[in-house]
């Protein structure tokens, strides 16, 4: 039967960014099938959405065919952190490249409109600074965070070549750390870690000497973006960088979480990490003349926003 809606469909939707991603599009009157195989996330993000006339939840593993009726696909389902990403690391690759040929057989097969979500780490430990789109970056083939890097580069070759070969109406956005309401307690990334530890007055773990640096973007930032580049004109395939380009030290970030959080925690120093990028900063030139998009959220409001969220874990015994 033929529907009045766009039928959109989100893999990874029951994640951070995919749940807020499909509240979104369902306020927006899309039809919304949010796929995810529960690798890193429950179903709480999206219990709100559970029961709306056009929100639906499938249990579903994107490195096996999928088969449904849609118009557009954000193809988002991948672990994102790197205890996650590196605790099945082959898994990790097959949902990046399996997973990249399942969803775009599908666009394929329905003239889809297909968004990829890539990443930062396809610049690897850049020697470029701040990262432009043209940078083709410095990844360790073979080392621990290549899984990830490496499997989303891999999808972005992915991406060019049904793009080229099949004209397939691709969008690839490579997107700079996210932070935000949402965010998983226990998943090692350093916003949530850094906050819950401060607001437990646990000790806040710096790896390294904390003068590495990041770019830290509000969830809701990064989702408008998404929702500008789906609906961009054709000729813009991207690649497009989606972050916030104010750029901190860790160090930095976790004395201005122990302000935000009225925090004693002391910082305590911890290994670096193998192959941990240095710097990284987003040139988002591009986004803001494409799109007109560049991030609007403050750290300090984002920051306080996902410190009352995570206060309420903590209250409700979740973190
Ligand atoms: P997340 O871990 O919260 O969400 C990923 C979701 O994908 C989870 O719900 C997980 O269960 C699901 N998933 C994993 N493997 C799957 C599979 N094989 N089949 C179906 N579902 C599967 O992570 P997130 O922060 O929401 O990230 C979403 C996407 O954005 C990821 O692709 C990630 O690589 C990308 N990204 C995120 C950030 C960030 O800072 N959050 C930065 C760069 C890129
Ligand atoms: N595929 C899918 N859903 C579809 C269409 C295709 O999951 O609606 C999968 C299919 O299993 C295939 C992959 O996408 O392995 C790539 O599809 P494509 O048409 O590019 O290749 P082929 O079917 O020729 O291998
Ligand atoms: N980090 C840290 N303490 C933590 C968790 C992370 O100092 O408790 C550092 C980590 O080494 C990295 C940065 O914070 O330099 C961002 O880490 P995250 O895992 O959030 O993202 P990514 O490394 O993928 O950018």
């Amino acid at each position: 039967m033929k529907t009045l809606h766009k039928r959109v469909l989100v893999t990874g939707g029951a994640g951070f960014l995919g749940s807020r991603l499909c509240a979104r599009l369902v306020a927006e009157d899309c039809e919304v099938i949010c796929v995810d195989n529960f690798y890193t996330a429950t179903k709480d993000n999206v219990s709100q959405l559970l029961g709306h006339p056009h929100f639906e939840l499938m249990r579903h593993d994107i490195t096996f065919p999928l088969y449904v009726e849609v118009d557009e696909i954000y193809n988002l389902a991948c672990p994102a952190s790197p205890i996650h990403y590196q605790f099945d690391p082959v898994q990790t690759t097959k949902t990046s490249v399996h997973g990249a040929i399942n969803m775009l057989g599908l666009a394929k097969r329905t003239k889809a409109r297909i968004m990829q979500a890539s990443t930062s780490e396809v610049y690897g430990d850049p020697e470029c600074h701040p990262q432009t789109e043209t940078y083709w970056g410095r990844v360790n083939p073979i080392g621990p965070r290549a899984c990830y890097d490496e499997g989303k580069r891999c999808a972005e070759t992915l991406f060019f070549d049904y793009h080229r070969q099949h004209r397939l109406e691709i969008k690839v956005a490579r997107i700079f750390n996210t932070y935000g309401p949402g965010m998983h307690p226990n998943d090692g990334r350093v916003v949530s870690n850094f906050i819950v530890q401060a607001l437990k007055g646990e000790p806040i773990t710096l790896y390294g000497d904390g003068s590495q640096t990041r770019s830290f973007c509000f969830v809701d930032d990064m989702i408008e973006g998404f929702v500008r580049l789906m609906a961009s004109p054709a000729e813009i395939t991207g690649p497009i960088n989606l972050g916030n380009p104010i750029e901190l030290s860790m160090r930095q970030l976790a004395e201005r979480i122990r302000e935000l959080t009225g925090s004693r925690s002391e910082l305590v120093y911890r290994p670096l990490p193998q192959d941990d990028p240095t710097q990284r900063q987003p040139d988002i030139t591009r986004a803001r003349e494409l799109l007109g998009w560049e991030p609007r959220v403050p750290l300090d409001e984002g920051l306080k926003q996902t410190i009352f969220y995570f206060e309420g874990l903590l209250s409700r015994g979740l973190a």
